[in-house]
């Protein structure tokens, strides 16, 4: 047994963390610290009671600090920091224990992830300050998909771009797509070694991943997690002309055509109205058709990828569904299934309506291939790799 795992995920304007048992599966608070570096800087807690108190004009450091003092009110200790990391390159092809190498490479590799390393850089510079006698590791979003083959990994780009600058699609929620599809495992009694899954992780970000034997064999981001699938505000894929097109029409700079992209497309921008899908689904009901179009666009582009997908494959034993709308969403489900009736997946609409629970997960109809809920748990994917690492 080991005392449970303090796992953060450091934001550029929040920090969230859990305090979670890997040998028992179980989350033993959980929280957030949001408005980094302004004077509301706010510690929230779930668990152990649960509570919230402003810690004034806070950084990362104070921030982390503020968990710690936390931690000791509440008399719970931990044996290790796992800290979520965005992009590990080529180099993190798993999780690895903080060292000054460790760091140095990960400083190497921030020019592929120039929004989200440096935070996490920061995030574990901190800790290693606030908890100086903890082991930490790191725990990297792409890691998962370092085992794609080269042919979906590299963009038909010229290759000195791949060799000199490691530009290629390198894949995210890796700790999510790993997770379920290990419990998909658990779950069909059968090894996942003989397993070919496609999982779609459908959350504010959404990505799908083909997953032969355990190994991810491709997936829909790509070099960066704007790529693939229609998500909340972020468009997925589009023209690649798409950047000079709006430049020279409406005279946008990049920085405004990669802002528009990331934040003010998806569902967001289809409908004019949300991000949020289940306002999407309510205001279809109230007879809003751009809500209507936003999610039938939303399930089109789903249903094409993971057939793309199963190319990688070659055949299918089980499609996933996870993430907030994955895990909730019964009509998204329902229309991105009623799209691929030639994978030979047919909906059990009362299934789909429990959500799959009176069903280990499954809400289609036969034995194989079949349709899977499973709630994700990317946290004791970060607490089991951390307790690994440092047992
Ligand atoms: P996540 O990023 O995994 O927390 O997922 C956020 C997304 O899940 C948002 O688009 C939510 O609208 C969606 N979501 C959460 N609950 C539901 C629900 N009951 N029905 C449809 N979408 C939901």
């Amino acid at each position: 047994m080991i005392s449970p795992i303090l796992i953060l995920n450091c934001g550029s304007s929040s920090i969230k963390f859990s305090l979670s048992d890997p040998d028992q599966g179980a989350h033993v608070l959980s929280g957030l610290v949001e408005k980094l570096d302004s004077p509301g800087a706010l510690l929230k807690w779930k668990g152990a009671h649960g509570g919230e108190r402003e810690l004034g004009l806070a950084g990362h450091r104070e921030a982390l600090r503020g968990i710690v003092g936390l931690l000791h009110e509440l008399n719970l200790s931990c044996s290790g920091i796992g800290h979520r990391v965005v992009h590990g390159g080529e180099h993190f092809r798993k999780s690895c224990l903080v060292s000054e190498e460790s760091m140095e490479s990960l400083r190497a590799n921030q020019h592929l992830a120039p929004l989200h390393n440096p935070v996490n850089l920061l995030g574990i510079e901190a800790a290693r300050e606030a908890f100086p006698d903890l082991p930490q590791v790191m725990v990297f979003d792409t890691a998962f998909h370092q085992t794609m083959p080269e042919r979906a990994y590299l963009y038909a780009l010229p290759y000195d771009l791949y060799e000199t600058h490691r530009i290629r699609r390198y894949g995210f929620h890796g700790t999510s797509h790993r997770y379920v599809c290990e419990e998909a495992a658990r779950r069909l009694e059968r090894p996942l070694e003989e397993l070919a899954l496609i999982s779609a992780h459908l959350g504010n970000g959404c990505s799908a991943a083909a997953v032969l034997g355990g190994k991810s064999m491709d997936t829909t981001m790509g070099l960066t997690p704007l790529e693939g699938l229609v998500m909340g505000t972020r468009s997925g894929d589009i023209d690649p002309s798409l950047h000079e097109f709006l430049c020279k029409l409406l005279n946008m700079s990049l920085a405004e055509v990669s802002d528009m992209l990331n934040k003010k497309s998806g569902l967001l921008g289809l409908s004019g109205r949300t991000n949020d899908m289940r306002e999407l689904l309510q205001a279809e009901q109230e007879g809003d058709n751009r809500a209507s179009m936003a999610v039938t666009v939303f399930c089109y582009r789903l249903a094409k990828a993971i057939s793309g997908l199963m190319v990688g494959l070659g055949r299918l034993d089980a499609l996933i569904f996870t993430g907030g709308i994955g895990e909730n969403s019964i009509p998204v489900r329902q229309r991105t299934l009623d799209l691929l009736p030639f994978l030979g997946l047919k909906v059990d609409v009362e299934a789909n309506q429990s959500h799959g629970l009176d069903q280990n997960g499954r809400i289609s109809l036969g034995t194989s291939p079949c349709a899977l809920v499973i709630p994700t748990d990317e946290e004791i994917v970060i607490a089991r790799d951390t307790a690994t690492l440092i047992r």
